[in-house]
């Protein structure tokens, strides 16, 4: 009898020898979304989908382990954007697209918008807001079956009967018809109550309203709040209720206010802050997500003549270009930021260039790059997973060419990606000297 024991016991170390193969990365520099200054030379140990180690110096793992040279490298935690649209992209035909288009062809260009959005270091994406698509695109992610990154997505936004995400906004009146709560439209506590449970029965992960007027949307006005008190603290409580979180677009300082108030998670743009919303956001500990690059990206396109409808070009004129100084202000006054694009209302792919915008307005790089880690996945609600480089947390996880502390741009030269353990990037064709 001895002998059977003897072999089940070496087969079973031969099954854990393979079974704890690890991926060892060689950082140069590590950035770990929660220290105040990097690590240099350490290696970051990956188990299956989790970290399960960090240790100092270059350690070479066994035979079985894959080592993956970052060296020259500076490595950080995958990126988290708060505010994407994946479903499409903005440009001069947008507007006449919503009757040409069928939701599979959304599908399909979402597809190649996930996957560039991952490639260029984005690890976790919160979508903001489309047709509903966006759902069956993070559930594609998730059964493997596409590449992008992980979709923390609202489904439909929720606005009122006029408001900024009212999809019939500017139709002709036998095409406008008159949508309700399952089409994210809302009229008073109740239908709020019913779109926030059609949100979950869809499958929405967090809740998204349109707390104010917006840019892009075919109405007069950009900044007007939306929802009365009493719509807000329905909306709020329910989402609380089925344990999901409220983004709330805001530009105007009345909005803003009462969705502070309301006790929603993030304010979105935040365009007119003023001190009283400072105080309120400090006060509430509400998260802002300012977009600067999509204020940028509207002012400039209303300089071209024609480019927007004349109902939509002032308010891209004027509410664009404000948006930088305001976080500039939030920022020193000490409002938590979360980072944040608003992908699709400029070129997927680009959302690097917010980091050189909040840069630009006064963050240190540091900072900016926690805004992109640590505090987006709190504010995420999913601190304990992701956010930072530590044993046990999930293995997602980037590297840049360049010091992103000394030349913000190198945020641009994305040349390793691994989300969940799985590497989709490694420019770094180089073999690691062990
Ligand atoms: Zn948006």
């Amino acid at each position: 009898m001895k002998f059977p024991v003897l072999i089940t016991f070496l087969l079973l170390l031969g099954m854990q020898t393979i079974s704890a193969q690890s991926t060892i990365l060689h950082c140069g520099s590590l950035i770990d979304g929660i220290s105040n200054a990097p690590r240099h030379n350490v290696s970051v140990i990956i188990n299956g989908n989790r970290i399960s180690a960090i240790k100092e110096g270059f350690v070479n793992g066994t035979r079985n382990d894959k080592v993956i040279d970052l060296r020259q490298k500076t490595v950080t935690p995958g990126w988290i954007d708060m505010h994407v649209h994946l479903e499409t992209e903005f440009n001069k035909t947008s507007y006449s697209d919503k009757y040409t288009m069928n939701p599979a062809d959304y599908a399909y260009q979402s597809v190649v918008f996930a996957e560039r959005t991952l490639q260029g270091g984005f690890t976790t994406v919160r979508d903001l807001g489309g047709s509903g698509v966006n759902i069956a695109l993070r559930n594609a992610i998730n059964k493997g079956l596409i590449k992008g990154p992980r979709v923390y997505t609202a489904g439909k936004a929720i606005a009122t009967t006029g408001g900024h995400g009212d999809p019939t906004n500017g139709y002709r009146s036998d095409l406008m018809g008159n949508p309700g709560p399952e089409a994210g439209v809302v009229n008073g506590p109740d239908e709020c109550r019913k779109a926030v449970r059609q949100a979950y029965k869809n499958g929405s992960d967090v809740i998204k309203i349109t707390a104010t007027g917006g840019v892009l949307s075919v109405a007069k006005d950009g900044s007007s709040p939306q929802f009365t008190d009493e719509e807000l603290k329905a909306l709020v409580a329910t989402a609380k209720d089925y344990g999901l979180r409220v983004a709330a677009h805001a530009h105007g300082a009345e909005g803003i206010k009462r969705a502070i108030r309301a006790g929603v998670n993030s304010i979105e743009h935040g365009t007119y802050l003023d001190d009283e919303g400072i105080a309120l956001a400090k006060q509430y500990g509400t998260w802002y997500v300012p977009t600067i690059i999509a204020g940028h990206s509207v002012s400039d396109s209303a300089k071209t003549p024609g480019y927007f409808p004349a109902i939509v070009q002032p308010k891209a004129a004027t509410i664009g270009p404000k948006i930088q100084s305001t976080f500039a202000k939030a920022y020193k006054s000490g409002v938590k930021i979360a980072f944040g694009t608003d992908a699709g209302v400029y070129t997927h792919g680009k959302n690097w260039l917010e980091f050189t915008y909040m840069v630009e307005a006064g963050m240190p790089p540091m900072e900016v790059i926690q805004a992109a880690t640590i505090s987006a996945a709190d504010l995420l609600g999913v601190k304990d997973k992701l956010g930072s480089i530590e044993a046990g947390k999930l293995a997602d996880i980037v590297a840049v060419d360049g010091d992103p502390l000394r030349d913000i741009q190198v945020m641009s030269k994305v040349v390793f990606v691994m989300k969940d353990g799985v590497v989709y990037k490694d420019n770094n064709t180089a073999p690691a000297t062990l």
